[in-house]
């Protein structure tokens, strides 16, 4: 990944560029059409919510709406209008409202007794109950009625929008919205007065804040799965959602979210707390014209894809080999090929710092932040342009490689492939090297010891320059096998064969130094016959591949001779060793590879081998 530009490399990129902006690779990430409405047997009003990402929370509010983090929602039910008075009274369930009318919100309810109704609702369509009246448990499968999750609600109420309100940031148009505390003067308000949102749902950020099925927990965020959170399994309290009658405007806002022990499962329940139902979408044949739609729920894949927009966001000089049109040419690539409609598309979450210091200092963590944040054009040295959202970018770089390793882990995909940049293999504990910020594969190495318990990681390094800072991260470390193959002598310098690491860590280094000018034949040799043996007399328990095309015949910045057939080939050899000693595991996350066709045809050629 070292930057040797002449000016004809130069126009090279800047007319790739232009390609590459034209065909553009962005996804489309709000649904536009208003959902069905339906009703119910007994007659209720619901809307059919589809199913969807959507960022979640809020960096600008409360901590506990922190960080925001992109979430799946399956499709489900949900009711038009908060719970009214005169349906919950249907089911001889006593109505504890203070504010009388039948067709108000009904309040002063307990989360029990809210879940108590669901189930009289489910019995009188003849649907499965999803609350066990003892433990008072969720079945997420049944059929029935029930109190939404957090995610639910939040992506119900925010329809698409990712601003304060469903209708934007100004507070001084929830009048028209809401019954709050300048407006209700101190009652709830029938139903369905107000404006709805563009979903078709009704009072979502006032009248009464309303029951949601999770348990609260003020930093569930943090790490909280990324498909249909459900909130944490145990804790004292349940989360409310939405603001009420007596509400200030920061609390009606779409990612608000309390919880008050006072009043939660008491008597004594608030006359500000209401609820509205939610049910299971019912199951229908998929015939989904989207095929970018389509592929995220592709339960049958074996090989996931990590992609997020951010990744272009981490800007470069002009005519910089390491620039964004590089992913814009494998997204464009997979889809053109109809590869992205088999995968199963990942979306990634930032890495946590308590995973990035890992191999990082806070000292360089913070001054990487900082140094985007004032605008500063180059990081370490002139190898390493940013700009204002490289820190996000790298952060959600490292994040996307752990996601790749929790769905892998969860068995939700055999291996995957991770297309982020920036790319990590030459950032050191301290400093950015090469196209590097962040050691993404050292980090997710670490990740998996820690968080999985597995003690032995294999790293293939195939980029064409030797990863000089991953080695160096498990120089004197016998857990983890770090095999690299590259040019050499090259930058960074380092890889001689002579650097088989250290202490403990003998023997656990593998540098097989190459000249310029190999190509599949030598590349696969060295594969059979130093990887191999190696690999499979180490038996590791996951396989990590720092999988740079730089080392195709095409490269910028290379000399090697690798066709994507020979990447396709050197990928086979590593998930026999993946299949011969952890049941396939591999993560494999993009470094270098800066012909833009070249990278595309090697990557697409290693996909096909993961999929095989
Ligand atoms: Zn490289």
């Amino acid at each position: 990944m070292r930057r040797q530009l002449n000016r004809q490399v130069v126009e090279i990129a800047h007319a790739l560029l232009v390609l590459a902006v034209a065909t553009g690779c962005r996804q489309s990430k709000e649904p536009t059409d208003a959902p069905e409405a339906i009703e119910t047997k007994t007659g209720i009003r619901m809307v059919a919510i589809p199913e969807g990402w959507f960022e979640m929370g809020s960096d600008a509010g409360a901590p506990d709406a922190k960080p925001v983090h992109k979430v799946w929602v399956d499709a489900f039910l949900m009711d038009t209008f908060e719970v009214i008075q005169d349906e919950f009274k249907k089911y001889q369930l006593p109505d504890p409202s203070h504010f009388k009318d039948p067709r108000n919100p009904l309040e002063q309810i307990n989360w029990t007794d809210a879940a108590l109704y669901c189930n009289e609702r489910s019995r009188a369509e003849d649907l499965e109950l999803c609350y066990d009246e003892e433990t008072w448990r969720c079945n997420f499968d049944a059929n029935g009625y029930r109190l939404p999750t957090e995610a639910e609600w939040e992506y119900a109420c925010r329809a698409g929008t990712s601003t304060r309100y469903s209708f934007g940031n100004n507070p001084g148009r929830l009048r028209s919205y809401a019954w709050f505390a300048d407006n209700s003067r101190d009652r709830t308000h029938r139903v369905g007065q107000k404006k709805p949102n563009r979903w078709g749902l009704y009072d979502m950020h006032g009248n009464v804040a309303e029951w949601c099925n999770d348990f609260y927990s003020a930093d569930y965020y943090k790490d909280s799965p990324d498909r249909n959170p459900r909130g944490p399994s145990e804790a004292k309290q349940r989360v409310l959602r939405g603001g009420a009658w007596n509400s200030h405007p920061e609390s009606c806002r779409s990612s608000y979210r309390t919880s008050d022990p006072s009043i939660d499962d008491t008597c004594l329940a608030s006359d500000a707390i209401g609820f509205r139902c939610v049910r299971r979408a019912p199951q229908k044949k998929v015939t989904n014209p989207n095929p970018e739609r389509a592929n995220m729920v592709n339960t049958n894949a074996n090989t996931g894809f990590v992609y997020d927009d951010i990744y272009l966001e981490h800007k470069t000089t002009p005519g910089h080999p390491e620039r964004p049109e590089r992913l814009a040419a494998i997204v464009d690539r997979l889809k053109a090929s109809g590869l992205y409609t088999q995968l199963l598309l990942l979306s990634p979450k930032r890495a946590a710092t308590e995973w990035i210091t890992m191999i990082h200092s806070p000292q360089y963590i913070e001054r990487v932040r900082e140094s985007c944040q004032n605008g500063t054009q180059y990081l370490d040295s002139i190898d390493g342009p940013i700009s204002p959202k490289s820190y996000e970018a790298a952060v959600m770089a490292a994040g996307g490689v752990l996601c790749a390793i929790d769905a892998v882990m969860e068995k939700k995909v055999t291996n995957a492939f991770c297309a982020v940049r920036p790319p990590g293999h030459h950032a050191v504990e301290d400093r950015a090297m090469g196209f590097c910020i962040f050691n993404n594969i050292a980090i997710a190495a670490k990740y998996i010891q820690k968080k999985y318990k597995l003690e032995k990681i294999l790293i293939v390094d195939w980029d064409v320059h030797h990863g000089n800072a991953t080695q160096a991260a498990f120089y004197d470390d016998p857990s983890v096998l770090y095999f690299s193959v590259h040019q050499y002598p090259f930058y960074p310098g380092t890889g001689s064969e002579t650097e088989k690491g250290t202490g403990q860590g003998l023997n656990y280094t593998i540098n097989v130094p190459l000249l310029a000018g190999a190509g599949d034949d030598i590349y696969l040799n060295t594969f059979q016959e130093k990887l191999k043996p190696a690999a499979l007399d180490f038996c590791p328990n996951f396989v990590l591949i720092s999988a740079g095309f730089d080392a195709h015949k095409d490269d910028l910045l290379g000399s090697m001779k690798v066709t994507a057939d020979g990447f396709a080939q050197l990928t086979r050899i590593v998930k026999e060793i993946a299949e011969k000693c952890c049941e396939g595991r591999i993560v494999s996350t993009l470094e270098g590879g800066y012909h833009l066709q070249g990278l595309a045809d090697s990557v697409e050629a290693h996909i096909r081998a993961l999929m095989q």
